[in-house]
Order: C-alpha cells, then structure tokens, then sequence
C-alpha cells in the first residue's frame, strides 16, 4: 500500500488566508441595510464587529496575512493531515482515488477554531471584553469558548434547544472553557421572550439564537458578537484547510478532479475548495465542486436566492443568498450544524455563476456513510461530517460504474466523538428521514422581505 498520511511541516504552514473576491468574475450583491435599502457601511457593522474583521468582510485584496499570534495558537493543531482513504477505497472496490482533510484535530474537533481563533485575536486586539454567539451542535460554541480563554475574553453562547438537551457533554466543553451557555430561545433577551410567549416548548433554531446574540451584544457597549459560519470574514478564515490540502496534493502528487464538502452555512466547504476555486478563476484547471446538504434542510438546492435576513427577529442586515425563510425551523435531524434557513452569499453566488453544484441526501444515509466510513478508516466523523462522506461515496461509485480513476477530495470538517447518541439512535433504528414542512417553507418564503430592483 502506498503511503497513507501526508503531514505538512509547520513552516509550510500557510502565512496568508485566500480571498476569492480579488478572482471573482461577477461582484457579489452588496449587504442592505434593512431600513434604508442602501449598501451597509464599516460604520453600520461597527457595533457588532472590530473593524478589522469589518475590513476583511469588505475586502478585495487577494491574499491577506494570518497574524503571527494567531499561526502560533494554530501550530497546538495545525497543519492538519490530509489521509488517502486507501481502505474506504478497497471496501468500495472503486478505481477513484480518495483523500480526505481531516480537521477534527483540533481541540474543539472541528473546523471551526480556524476562525474562532482569529476572532477572538481581533476582537482582543480592538479591547473587547466579552463576546455573545450562537451555537447549533455546539461546535462553534466549543471553539468561541476555546479561543476567549486564550486571550481573556468571556463568551456567552445561545445554544439551540434541542441540541442543548441532546448534547449535554458539549455545553460541560463549553464551560470547561469557561463560558456561559444557555438554551435558546432563552428567557434573556426580547427576541428570546417573544418567541417563548408563542410556544413555550419551540425547540429553537439557529436564526433565532443568532437574534439573541445579536441583541446582547448590540445592546451591550463592552460586547460583541461572533459568527461561526456564513460571513466573508469566516469563510476567509477557512481557506487555510485548502490551502494547505493544495500543498499537501502535490506532495502526494495528485491534482483533485471532484472538491466535496458538507454545507450548513457554507464555511467549510468554501474552505476546502475556496483556494482550487480561485485557481481555476485565475485560468488553472476546472474540477467539480460539490456541496452536500442534509434533505431535511436544503437551502442550497431548495432554497430561493433571494434577499433576506440572517436571523428570526430580523436585527441583521440583508444579504442576498439561497434561503429557506428566516422564519423556517427545520425539523430537529441529528446534524445540528446543519440546520440554518440560509446559505453563506459567497456560496450561493458562486451556485448562480455554475462554478459549484449542489446535492441533498436523508440523514440516514449519510450515518450509513459516516459508518461505513468508521469501520474502514477509523475515525467517526461528525453527523455533518457524514454528508460529505456520503457526497465523496456516491462520486467514489460513481468512478466505480464508469471505470474512472478519478482523484476525489473531501472535508472530514469534525470528530463525532460528542454525538455519539445520534449514531445510538441511528443503530436503534430510530432516525426518521423527515422532509422539510411545505407548507411552512412556503409560508416562510412568502414572509421573504421585498427588496427594489
Ligand atoms: C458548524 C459545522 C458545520 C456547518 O457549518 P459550515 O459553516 O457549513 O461548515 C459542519 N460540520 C461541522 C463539524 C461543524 O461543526
């Protein structure tokens, strides 16, 4: 067998992260302020973000630098290895061959400190003290948490009900790190109290606890808030995860033909293909880029590209991308990070420019992957790390059918070591493949803002 890991030397590690907005062949829609209609400004974000982060929202420079404290906490786990899934491929008798980057090494055992870290810097740097977010699964919520203890900051994290009742050990992290976490929608804030008083049992989502972290840190002068996903910032953040799987192919010796990466809100997907994206923008090879979403909650291949707003009780500003309605509660499936009504606006203009596609599949297919996975690799993936397996298992058959040795790369973006009883539910045959509400989708969509021309 030949080799298996390929282990980057710290030095290689990527000094800048890749903005594809300096490549993008079509501007995206710009941000609207949702009571004048017009493009925000750095002024108008301010109270939520430090303006560095602001800057880089806004950004067009292709290559912005990774502050040097920041690539120092980034060594506790980074570069992570990208894995040929040599055993995955026999099981599956396939001629393709498959590579996954695997970031759950990290402390939180996701992606996502790639850009709590930052964060947490920036914010640090700007003198905030305290920082309020949201949490699905209770990744992003482990990570923020993480990443305040390292420079002193507190974190307050809204974690959606039902996660917050299924994954208790995620909160014990969370305060481990020490931060607060609450059930959301909480008794704390007005967008918690209002959703509460029209049904005390909702079990949350995560629009609505992005309202609540909003409201505290809006109505709070030494807070600030953090997003985890969706925002150009974050997704910039990511793409040091393709960045280095790049360096990493070449050591391997392998150029990718097909990118696949699960989408909740988009950040490690744009991550993992980002940097190739760019490539091919800048007249290098043209692969296939494929994002892979739970069916339950299908904002990329059910959704409306449309203006809408980021959370349940409308604080945010208007961004145009693929939405569910921000008033849609996807049903309570077992890939909590996955469950968001809209879809980042850098991914969803690239889905309108055709420069990536989009596949949705029931969750108990992909914890059927995710095992599969398990038993020939070893690592059990997140339950939203599942739909990206699944995603490189049907391309990796797909090869098989058409006798093609295809290079196929994926995002193994988190660990499941935290969810484990959905994989108990899944082998006690209690996963329902529940499709979205109709009804409610269309509902939410008719209440989408109306936007001029
Ligand atoms: C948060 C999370 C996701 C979904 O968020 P994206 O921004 O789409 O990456 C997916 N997988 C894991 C493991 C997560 O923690």
């Amino acid at each position: 067998m030949s080799q298996t890991k390929f282990v980057l030397d710290e030095s290689k590690m990527p000094k800048h992260w890749y903005n594809i907005a300096a490549d993008l062949p079509v501007p995206p829609a710009p941000v609207l302020h949702p009571g004048t209609m017009q493009p925000v400004g750095p002024d108008d974000l301010a109270p939520l973000f430090p303006m560095e982060l602001i800057l880089q929202e806004v950004s067009t420079e292709r290559e912005i630098p990774i502050p040097e404290p920041v690539r120092e906490v980034f060594k506790l786990w980074r570069p992570s290895p990208l894995i040929r899934a040599h055993r995955l491929e026999k099981v599956l008798g396939t001629p393709a061959k498959i590579y996954y980057k695997y970031e759950g090494v990290s402390p939180a055992g996701s992606h996502k400190p790639n850009t709590a870290v930052p964060q947490a810097w920036y914010n640090a740097q700007a003198g905030v003290k305290k920082l309020s977010t949201e949490t699905g699964a209770g990744q992003w919520g482990s990570s923020l948490s993480f990443a305040g203890s390292l420079f002193g900051l507190q974190v307050k994290v809204f974690q959606v009900r039902v996660s917050y009742d299924q994954k208790p050990y995620r909160r014990a992290l969370m305060e481990t790190y020490g931060a607060t976490c609450v059930a959301s929608p909480s008794n704390e804030t007005n967008a918690g109290r209002a959703i509460l008083a029209q049904r005390p049992d909702h079990p949350g989502s995560l629009g609505i606890a992005i309202s609540e972290a909003v409201e505290v840190a809006a109505t709070n002068d030494d807070t600030k808030y953090a997003l985890g996903s969706v925002l150009n910032h974050v997704l910039l953040h990511q793409t040091i995860v393709g960045q280095e799987a790049m360096l990493q192919l070449e050591m391997a010796g392998d150029d990718p033909d097909v990118i696949v990466g699960c989408t909740g809100g988009g950040s490690n997907f744009a991550g993992i293909s980002f940097p190739f994206i760019g490539q091919q923008l800048r007249g290098g090879k043209k692969r296939r880029i494929v994002a892979v979403e739970p069916a339950a909650c299908p904002s990329l291949t059910r959704g409306k590209f449309a203006y809408d707003f980021g959370d349940t009780a409308h604080l945010t500003p208007l961004t145009k991308m693929h939405t569910l309605g921000s008033t849609f509660t996807p049903p309570g499936f077992h890939a909590g990070g996955l469950r968001y009504h809209g879809m980042a606006p850098l991914v969803s203009h690239l889905k309108e420019l055709n420069l990536i596609e989009a596949t949705a599949y029931h969750q108990n297919a992909c914890f059927e992957a995710g095992v599969m996975f398990a038993r020939a690799e070893g690592i059990v993936p997140a339950p939203e790390a599942n739909h990206a397996v699944k995603g490189a298992i049907v391309e990796a058959l797909r090869c098989k059918a058409e006798g093609r040795s295809e290079v196929i790369l994926f995002n193994l973006c988190g660990h499941g070591h935290f969810d484990m009883t959905a994989y108990q539910n899944y082998f006690a045959g209690k996963l329902s493949d529940q499709s979205y509400d109709e009804a409610e989708l269309a509902m939410a969509l008719s209440g989408l803002p109306s936007v001029p021309a």
